[in-house]
Protein backbone atom coordinates (compact mmCIF):
# COMPACT_ATOMS: atom_id res chain seq x y z
CA UNK A 1 0.00 0.00 0.00
CA UNK A 2 1.04 3.68 -0.48
CA UNK A 3 -0.03 6.84 0.53
CA UNK A 4 -0.36 10.00 -1.82
CA UNK A 5 -1.17 13.70 -0.57
CA UNK A 6 -4.16 14.80 -0.90
CA UNK A 7 -3.42 17.93 -2.99
CA UNK A 8 -1.24 15.70 -5.66
CA UNK A 9 -1.35 12.24 -5.90
CA UNK A 10 2.04 12.40 -7.96
CA UNK A 11 3.09 12.82 -4.18
CA UNK A 12 3.31 9.01 -3.30
CA UNK A 13 4.92 7.42 0.09
CA UNK A 14 5.82 3.97 1.93
CA UNK A 15 3.63 4.32 5.10
CA UNK A 16 6.78 4.29 7.36
CA UNK A 17 7.74 7.88 4.62
CA UNK A 18 4.24 9.26 5.23
CA UNK A 19 5.00 8.47 9.36
CA UNK A 20 7.93 10.09 9.55
CA UNK A 21 7.24 13.23 7.56
CA UNK A 22 3.79 13.88 9.09
CA UNK A 23 3.23 16.43 6.72
CA UNK A 24 3.40 15.45 2.33
CA UNK A 25 6.39 17.98 0.89
CA UNK A 26 3.26 19.71 -1.24
CA UNK A 27 1.70 20.90 2.01
CA UNK A 28 -1.24 18.22 1.53
CA UNK A 29 -2.12 15.48 3.95
CA UNK A 30 -1.05 11.91 3.30
CA UNK A 31 -3.95 9.40 2.64
CA UNK A 32 -3.80 6.05 1.64
CA UNK A 33 -4.47 5.54 -2.07
CA UNK A 34 -7.31 2.61 -2.23
CA UNK A 35 -9.04 1.35 0.56
CA UNK A 36 -9.78 -2.56 1.01
CA UNK A 37 -12.88 -4.32 0.81
CA UNK A 38 -12.86 -6.27 3.98
CA UNK A 39 -15.97 -8.70 4.96
CA UNK A 40 -16.38 -9.97 8.35
CA UNK A 41 -15.16 -13.57 7.43
CA UNK A 42 -12.11 -11.27 7.26
CA UNK A 43 -12.25 -10.61 11.21
CA UNK A 44 -13.28 -14.54 11.66
CA UNK A 45 -11.32 -15.46 15.03
CA UNK A 46 -10.07 -11.74 16.68
CA UNK A 47 -11.59 -11.02 19.42
CA UNK A 48 -9.98 -8.48 21.22
CA UNK A 49 -9.40 -4.88 19.94
CA UNK A 50 -5.64 -5.64 19.79
CA UNK A 51 -6.44 -8.47 17.20
CA UNK A 52 -9.21 -6.48 15.15
CA UNK A 53 -6.77 -3.82 15.01
CA UNK A 54 -3.80 -5.64 13.27
CA UNK A 55 -6.54 -7.94 11.02
CA UNK A 56 -7.72 -3.97 9.79
CA UNK A 57 -4.18 -2.80 9.77
CA UNK A 58 -2.44 -5.30 7.55
CA UNK A 59 -3.34 -4.19 4.15
CA UNK A 60 -2.43 -0.77 5.57
CA UNK A 61 0.98 -1.92 6.43
CA UNK A 62 1.19 -4.42 3.13
CA UNK A 63 4.56 -4.29 1.77
CA UNK A 64 6.23 -1.72 4.35
CA UNK A 65 9.12 -1.70 6.28
CA UNK A 66 6.93 -1.92 9.91
CA UNK A 67 4.09 -4.85 8.45
CA UNK A 68 6.24 -7.94 9.98
CA UNK A 69 6.06 -5.70 13.63
CA UNK A 70 2.02 -4.84 13.22
CA UNK A 71 1.09 -7.40 15.57
CA UNK A 72 3.49 -6.26 17.94
CA UNK A 73 2.80 -2.38 17.37
CA UNK A 74 -0.79 -3.25 17.90
CA UNK A 75 -0.50 -5.09 21.22
CA UNK A 76 1.58 -1.99 22.45
CA UNK A 77 -0.94 0.48 21.51
CA UNK A 78 -3.97 -1.45 22.33
CA UNK A 79 -3.27 -1.77 25.85
CA UNK A 80 -6.21 -0.75 27.60
CA UNK A 81 -9.92 -1.46 27.46
CA UNK A 82 -12.32 0.47 24.79
CA UNK A 83 -16.05 -0.83 26.51
CA UNK A 84 -18.72 -0.34 24.49
CA UNK A 85 -21.34 -0.23 26.89
CA UNK A 86 -25.27 -0.50 26.53
CA UNK A 87 -27.30 2.56 27.90
CA UNK A 88 -31.17 3.25 27.26
CA UNK A 89 -33.16 3.87 24.22
CA UNK A 90 -31.00 1.47 21.87
CA UNK A 91 -27.82 3.83 22.34
CA UNK A 92 -24.72 2.51 23.48
CA UNK A 93 -21.56 4.48 24.52
CA UNK A 94 -18.02 3.64 23.32
CA UNK A 95 -15.48 4.95 25.90
CA UNK A 96 -12.02 5.56 24.35
CA UNK A 97 -10.80 7.48 27.89
CA UNK A 98 -9.45 4.23 29.49
CA UNK A 99 -6.33 5.00 28.77
CA UNK A 100 -2.89 7.00 30.52
CA UNK A 101 -3.85 10.41 29.64
CA UNK A 102 -7.61 9.45 29.86
CA UNK A 103 -8.74 10.94 26.57
CA UNK A 104 -9.27 9.24 23.09
CA UNK A 105 -6.12 10.71 21.96
CA UNK A 106 -4.05 8.13 23.63
CA UNK A 107 -4.82 5.37 20.84
CA UNK A 108 -3.61 7.64 18.04
CA UNK A 109 -0.21 8.84 20.30
CA UNK A 110 0.34 5.12 21.99
CA UNK A 111 0.36 3.72 18.07
CA UNK A 112 2.61 6.46 16.54
CA UNK A 113 4.88 6.02 19.08
CA UNK A 114 5.13 2.27 18.42
CA UNK A 115 5.49 2.94 14.76
CA UNK A 116 7.82 5.70 14.87
CA UNK A 117 10.28 3.88 17.26
CA UNK A 118 10.59 1.14 14.80
CA UNK A 119 11.31 3.21 11.65
CA UNK A 120 14.86 2.52 10.65
CA UNK A 121 17.03 5.84 10.60
CA UNK A 122 20.15 6.33 9.00
CA UNK A 123 20.55 9.67 10.96
CA UNK A 124 22.44 9.03 13.80
CA UNK A 125 21.33 12.51 15.86
CA UNK A 126 18.56 12.14 18.06
CA UNK A 127 14.59 12.95 17.32
CA UNK A 128 13.13 15.36 18.80
CA UNK A 129 9.57 15.77 18.71
CA UNK A 130 7.91 18.96 19.47
CA UNK A 131 4.58 19.03 20.05
CA UNK A 132 2.27 22.26 20.48
CA UNK A 133 -0.59 22.15 22.32
CA UNK A 134 -3.44 23.02 24.45
CA UNK A 135 -4.66 20.11 26.42
CA UNK A 136 -4.60 16.85 25.36
CA UNK A 137 -2.72 16.06 22.70
CA UNK A 138 0.19 17.03 24.37
CA UNK A 139 -0.58 14.64 27.27
CA UNK A 140 -1.11 11.73 25.61
CA UNK A 141 2.19 12.21 23.45
CA UNK A 142 3.88 12.46 25.87
CA UNK A 143 2.99 9.79 28.26
CA UNK A 144 3.73 7.58 24.49
CA UNK A 145 6.64 8.54 24.35
CA UNK A 146 8.02 8.89 28.29
CA UNK A 147 11.44 6.36 28.08
CA UNK A 148 11.85 5.20 24.59
CA UNK A 149 15.14 5.65 24.28
CA UNK A 150 16.64 7.72 21.68
CA UNK A 151 13.41 10.17 21.14
CA UNK A 152 13.30 13.00 23.16
CA UNK A 153 9.76 15.20 23.25
CA UNK A 154 9.22 18.85 23.78
CA UNK A 155 5.62 19.87 24.71
CA UNK A 156 5.24 23.64 24.17
CA UNK A 157 1.73 24.84 26.10
CA UNK A 158 0.44 28.39 26.56
CA UNK A 159 1.52 29.47 30.30
CA UNK A 160 -1.39 29.67 32.97
CA UNK A 161 -3.96 28.60 29.82
CA UNK A 162 -4.66 25.26 30.35
CA UNK A 163 -6.24 23.40 33.20
CA UNK A 164 -4.14 22.10 36.44
CA UNK A 165 -4.59 18.67 35.55
CA UNK A 166 -4.11 18.76 32.15
CA UNK A 167 -1.15 20.80 33.02
CA UNK A 168 -0.13 18.05 35.18
CA UNK A 169 -0.39 15.55 32.35
CA UNK A 170 2.02 17.62 30.30
CA UNK A 171 4.79 18.41 32.84
CA UNK A 172 5.00 15.76 35.25
CA UNK A 173 6.86 12.90 33.14
CA UNK A 174 10.77 13.96 33.80
CA UNK A 175 13.04 11.54 31.96
CA UNK A 176 12.86 12.41 28.02
CA UNK A 177 10.16 14.68 28.03
CA UNK A 178 10.20 17.90 28.36
CA UNK A 179 7.71 20.88 29.22
CA UNK A 180 8.19 24.43 27.90
CA UNK A 181 5.58 26.68 29.40
CA UNK A 182 5.24 29.55 26.44
CA UNK A 183 4.33 33.11 27.72
CA UNK A 184 1.73 33.54 25.12
CA UNK A 185 -1.07 31.49 23.78
CA UNK A 186 -1.42 28.37 21.34
CA UNK A 187 -0.78 30.18 18.36
CA UNK A 188 2.44 31.28 19.71
CA UNK A 189 3.34 27.84 20.81
CA UNK A 190 2.33 27.09 16.78
CA UNK A 191 4.49 29.86 15.14
CA UNK A 192 7.43 28.56 17.87
CA UNK A 193 6.83 24.69 16.47
CA UNK A 194 7.26 25.41 12.69
CA UNK A 195 9.83 28.01 12.87
CA UNK A 196 11.89 25.54 15.01
CA UNK A 197 11.15 23.25 12.54
CA UNK A 198 12.72 25.57 9.70
CA UNK A 199 15.59 26.90 11.98
CA UNK A 200 19.08 25.78 10.26
CA UNK A 201 21.08 26.50 13.90
CA UNK A 202 18.49 23.81 15.26
CA UNK A 203 18.26 21.44 12.70
CA UNK A 204 22.00 21.51 12.60
CA UNK A 205 22.10 19.87 16.30
CA UNK A 206 18.74 17.42 16.17
CA UNK A 207 16.42 15.57 14.09
CA UNK A 208 13.39 17.54 14.22
CA UNK A 209 9.62 16.41 13.93
CA UNK A 210 6.07 16.87 15.20
CA UNK A 211 3.52 14.67 16.20
CA UNK A 212 0.18 16.23 15.44
CA UNK A 213 -2.84 15.26 14.81
CA UNK A 214 -2.69 15.22 10.80
CA UNK A 215 0.38 12.68 10.97
CA UNK A 216 -1.80 9.54 8.85
CA UNK A 217 0.11 7.04 12.03
CA UNK A 218 -1.98 8.87 14.80
CA UNK A 219 -5.41 8.59 11.97
CA UNK A 220 -4.81 4.74 11.22
CA UNK A 221 -5.24 3.06 14.20
CA UNK A 222 -8.75 5.39 15.39
CA UNK A 223 -10.31 3.33 12.48
CA UNK A 224 -9.73 -0.01 14.33
CA UNK A 225 -12.16 0.70 17.33
CA UNK A 226 -14.92 1.95 15.21
CA UNK A 227 -14.23 -1.68 13.57
CA UNK A 228 -14.60 -3.28 16.57
CA UNK A 229 -17.57 -1.54 17.84
CA UNK A 230 -19.10 -1.97 14.60
CA UNK A 231 -19.00 -5.58 14.45
CA UNK A 232 -19.30 -6.41 18.19
CA UNK A 233 -22.98 -4.29 17.97
CA UNK A 234 -23.70 -6.17 14.83
CA UNK A 235 -23.23 -9.39 16.42
CA UNK A 236 -25.23 -8.04 19.47
CA UNK A 237 -28.42 -6.38 17.95
CA UNK A 238 -28.60 -7.51 14.47
CA UNK A 239 -27.83 -3.90 12.74
CA UNK A 240 -25.81 -1.79 12.02
CA UNK A 241 -25.24 1.37 14.08
CA UNK A 242 -24.26 4.90 12.85
CA UNK A 243 -21.67 6.49 15.37
CA UNK A 244 -22.48 10.16 16.82
CA UNK A 245 -18.66 11.50 17.07
CA UNK A 246 -17.56 14.85 18.95
CA UNK A 247 -15.25 16.88 16.41
CA UNK A 248 -12.76 19.20 16.51
CA UNK A 249 -9.81 19.01 13.70
CA UNK A 250 -12.34 15.61 12.48
CA UNK A 251 -9.41 13.31 12.70
CA UNK A 252 -11.41 11.19 14.63
CA UNK A 253 -14.42 11.23 12.17
CA UNK A 254 -11.78 10.84 9.48
CA UNK A 255 -10.82 7.63 10.95
CA UNK A 256 -14.69 6.68 11.10
CA UNK A 257 -15.67 7.43 7.38
CA UNK A 258 -12.52 5.33 6.12
CA UNK A 259 -13.40 2.18 8.01
CA UNK A 260 -17.17 2.60 6.61
CA UNK A 261 -15.38 2.96 3.13
CA UNK A 262 -13.63 -0.70 3.99
CA UNK A 263 -16.90 -2.37 4.54
CA UNK A 264 -17.56 -2.39 8.47
CA UNK A 265 -20.94 -2.05 9.12
CA UNK A 266 -21.01 1.33 9.71
CA UNK A 267 -24.55 3.24 9.13
CA UNK A 268 -24.10 6.51 9.39
CA UNK A 269 -21.38 9.08 10.18
CA UNK A 270 -22.91 12.23 12.46
CA UNK A 271 -20.32 15.01 13.13
CA UNK A 272 -21.21 16.73 16.84
CA UNK A 273 -19.62 20.19 16.87
CA UNK A 274 -19.42 22.43 19.70
CA UNK A 275 -20.41 26.30 19.17
CA UNK A 276 -17.55 26.92 16.55
CA UNK A 277 -19.30 26.87 13.09
CA UNK A 278 -16.84 25.98 10.47
CA UNK A 279 -18.28 22.54 9.93
CA UNK A 280 -21.82 23.25 10.17
CA UNK A 281 -21.32 26.43 7.93
CA UNK A 282 -20.04 24.17 5.49
CA UNK A 283 -22.43 21.58 5.64
CA UNK A 284 -25.74 24.71 5.52
CA UNK A 285 -23.89 25.20 1.84
CA UNK A 286 -21.02 27.66 2.48
CA UNK A 287 -17.94 26.90 0.76
CA UNK A 288 -14.98 25.57 2.96
CA UNK A 289 -13.32 28.32 4.95
CA UNK A 290 -11.23 29.00 8.16
CA UNK A 291 -13.22 30.60 10.77
CA UNK A 292 -12.00 32.35 14.14
CA UNK A 293 -11.76 30.10 16.97
CA UNK A 294 -14.61 30.58 19.77
CA UNK A 295 -13.63 29.23 22.88
CA UNK A 296 -16.42 26.69 24.30
CA UNK A 297 -16.59 24.40 27.10
CA UNK A 298 -15.46 21.57 24.88
CA UNK A 299 -11.80 23.07 24.96
CA UNK A 300 -9.88 20.26 22.70
CA UNK A 301 -12.55 21.06 19.88
CA UNK A 302 -12.52 24.50 19.47
CA UNK A 303 -10.95 24.75 15.92
CA UNK A 304 -11.62 27.08 13.47
CA UNK A 305 -10.29 25.28 10.49
CA UNK A 306 -10.46 21.51 10.93
CA UNK A 307 -7.43 19.97 9.26
CA UNK A 308 -8.96 16.66 8.59
CA UNK A 309 -11.72 18.39 6.27
CA UNK A 310 -9.23 17.97 3.67
CA UNK A 311 -8.75 14.29 3.96
CA UNK A 312 -12.75 13.92 4.07
CA UNK A 313 -13.60 15.92 1.35
CA UNK A 314 -10.46 13.26 -0.52
CA UNK A 315 -12.33 10.62 0.35
CA UNK A 316 -16.17 11.84 -1.16
CA UNK A 317 -14.44 13.54 -4.23
CA UNK A 318 -15.31 16.98 -3.38
CA UNK A 319 -17.41 19.12 -1.25
CA UNK A 320 -20.74 18.95 -3.21
CA UNK A 321 -20.77 14.64 -2.71
CA UNK A 322 -19.46 15.09 0.73
CA UNK A 323 -22.34 17.33 2.18
CA UNK A 324 -24.65 15.14 0.20
CA UNK A 325 -23.02 12.09 2.49
CA UNK A 326 -22.74 13.54 6.04
CA UNK A 327 -24.65 15.27 8.66
CA UNK A 328 -23.14 17.74 11.07
CA UNK A 329 -25.03 19.61 14.34
CA UNK A 330 -23.67 21.83 16.32
CA UNK A 331 -23.95 22.12 20.26
CA UNK A 332 -23.50 25.92 22.43
CA UNK A 333 -22.04 26.07 25.69
CA UNK A 334 -25.65 25.94 27.34
CA UNK A 335 -26.69 22.64 25.83
CA UNK A 336 -23.51 21.56 27.02
CA UNK A 337 -24.45 22.31 30.67
CA UNK A 338 -27.72 21.08 30.09
CA UNK A 339 -26.57 17.95 29.29
CA UNK A 340 -24.10 17.37 31.53
CA UNK A 341 -26.63 18.29 34.47
CA UNK A 342 -28.95 15.85 33.60
CA UNK A 343 -26.51 12.62 32.57
CA UNK A 344 -26.75 11.08 35.65
CA UNK A 345 -30.85 10.95 35.76
CA UNK A 346 -31.13 10.93 31.93
CA UNK A 347 -28.52 7.88 31.04
CA UNK A 348 -27.22 6.74 34.10
CA UNK A 349 -23.50 8.64 33.12
CA UNK A 350 -21.61 11.35 33.62
CA UNK A 351 -20.29 13.15 30.94
CA UNK A 352 -17.20 15.28 30.26
CA UNK A 353 -17.94 18.16 27.87
CA UNK A 354 -16.61 16.87 24.92
CA UNK A 355 -18.92 14.00 24.92
CA UNK A 356 -21.45 15.91 26.15
CA UNK A 357 -21.86 17.46 22.29
CA UNK A 358 -21.79 14.46 20.90
CA UNK A 359 -25.22 13.32 23.56
CA UNK A 360 -26.91 16.58 23.06
CA UNK A 361 -26.93 15.19 19.57
CA UNK A 362 -27.80 12.19 20.00
CA UNK A 363 -30.80 13.56 21.84
CA UNK A 364 -31.62 15.30 18.44
CA UNK A 365 -31.67 12.13 16.53
CA UNK A 366 -34.99 10.04 15.86
CA UNK A 367 -33.84 6.72 14.45
CA UNK A 368 -32.36 3.94 16.70
CA UNK A 369 -28.96 2.17 16.98
CA UNK A 370 -26.15 4.96 18.10
CA UNK A 371 -22.98 4.53 19.39
CA UNK A 372 -22.12 7.97 21.34
CA UNK A 373 -18.16 8.40 21.01
CA UNK A 374 -16.97 9.34 24.38
CA UNK A 375 -13.68 11.23 24.15
CA UNK A 376 -12.07 11.84 27.48
CA UNK A 377 -13.16 10.90 31.13
CA UNK A 378 -15.13 13.43 33.29
CA UNK A 379 -12.17 13.38 35.80
CA UNK A 380 -10.58 15.60 33.35
CA UNK A 381 -12.73 18.57 33.01
CA UNK A 382 -13.64 18.23 36.73
CA UNK A 383 -13.77 22.34 37.37
CA UNK A 384 -16.79 21.97 34.48
CA UNK A 385 -18.46 18.69 35.37
CA UNK A 386 -18.61 18.53 39.55
CA UNK A 387 -20.99 22.23 40.22
CA UNK A 388 -23.41 20.95 37.15
CA UNK A 389 -23.85 17.19 38.76
CA UNK A 390 -22.86 18.47 42.78
CA UNK A 391 -20.41 15.72 43.51
CA UNK A 392 -16.78 15.09 42.97
CA UNK A 393 -16.17 12.47 40.16
CA UNK A 394 -13.67 10.10 41.18
CA UNK A 395 -10.15 10.48 39.68
CA UNK A 396 -9.30 6.85 37.73
CA UNK A 397 -6.07 5.25 38.87
CA UNK A 398 -2.83 6.61 35.72
CA UNK A 399 -4.71 9.69 36.38
CA UNK A 400 -4.76 9.84 39.71
CA UNK A 401 -0.83 8.43 40.08
CA UNK A 402 0.28 11.40 37.63
CA UNK A 403 -1.55 14.24 39.87
CA UNK A 404 0.70 12.96 42.50
CA UNK A 405 3.75 13.68 40.67
CA UNK A 406 5.64 16.75 41.30
CA UNK A 407 5.36 19.04 37.80
CA UNK A 408 7.95 20.96 36.38
CA UNK A 409 8.27 23.21 32.94
CA UNK A 410 10.87 25.69 31.47
CA UNK A 411 9.51 29.12 31.60
CA UNK A 412 9.86 30.62 28.27
CA UNK A 413 9.03 33.59 26.32
CA UNK A 414 6.99 33.26 23.00
CA UNK A 415 10.23 33.85 20.54
CA UNK A 416 12.73 31.39 18.58
CA UNK A 417 15.53 32.84 19.95
CA UNK A 418 14.60 32.05 23.77
CA UNK A 419 13.27 28.27 22.50
CA UNK A 420 16.60 27.75 20.47
CA UNK A 421 18.68 28.42 23.84
CA UNK A 422 16.22 26.90 25.86
CA UNK A 423 15.84 23.68 24.06
CA UNK A 424 19.86 23.68 23.79
C1 LIG B 1 -9.05 16.11 20.27
C2 LIG B 1 -10.35 15.84 20.96
C3 LIG B 1 -11.59 15.83 20.26
C4 LIG B 1 -11.68 16.16 18.78
O1 LIG B 1 -11.14 15.16 17.97
P1 LIG B 1 -10.74 15.47 16.46
O2 LIG B 1 -10.10 14.26 15.96
O3 LIG B 1 -9.82 16.66 16.51
O4 LIG B 1 -12.02 15.81 15.75
C5 LIG B 1 -12.73 15.53 20.96
N1 LIG B 1 -12.69 15.26 22.29
C6 LIG B 1 -11.55 15.26 22.99
C7 LIG B 1 -11.59 14.98 24.44
C8 LIG B 1 -10.33 15.54 22.36
O5 LIG B 1 -9.18 15.54 23.07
Amino acid sequence: MRYTSTRDAGHSATLAQAIARGLAPDGGLYVPEEFPELDEAHFAGAESLAEVAARLLAPFFAGDELAPALDDICAEAFSFPVPLKELRGSTAVLELFHGPTAAFKDVGARFLAACMSRIAEADPRPLTLLVATSGDTGGAVAAAFHGRPGVEVAVLFPAGMVSPRQEKQLTAWGGNVRAFAVRGDFDACQRLVKGAMADPALRARRRLSSANSINVGRLLPQMAYYAWASLAYRARHGTDPGFVIPTGNLGNAAAALWARRCGLPVREVVLATNANPAVTAFFGGSPWTPHPTLATLATAMDVGSASNMERVVHLFGGEARTRDALRAFRVDDGEIRRVIRDGPAAWGEVWDPHTAVAVAVRERLDAPHWIVVATAHPAKFEAVVEPLIGREVPVPPDLARLLDRPGHAEQIAPDLEAFRAALG
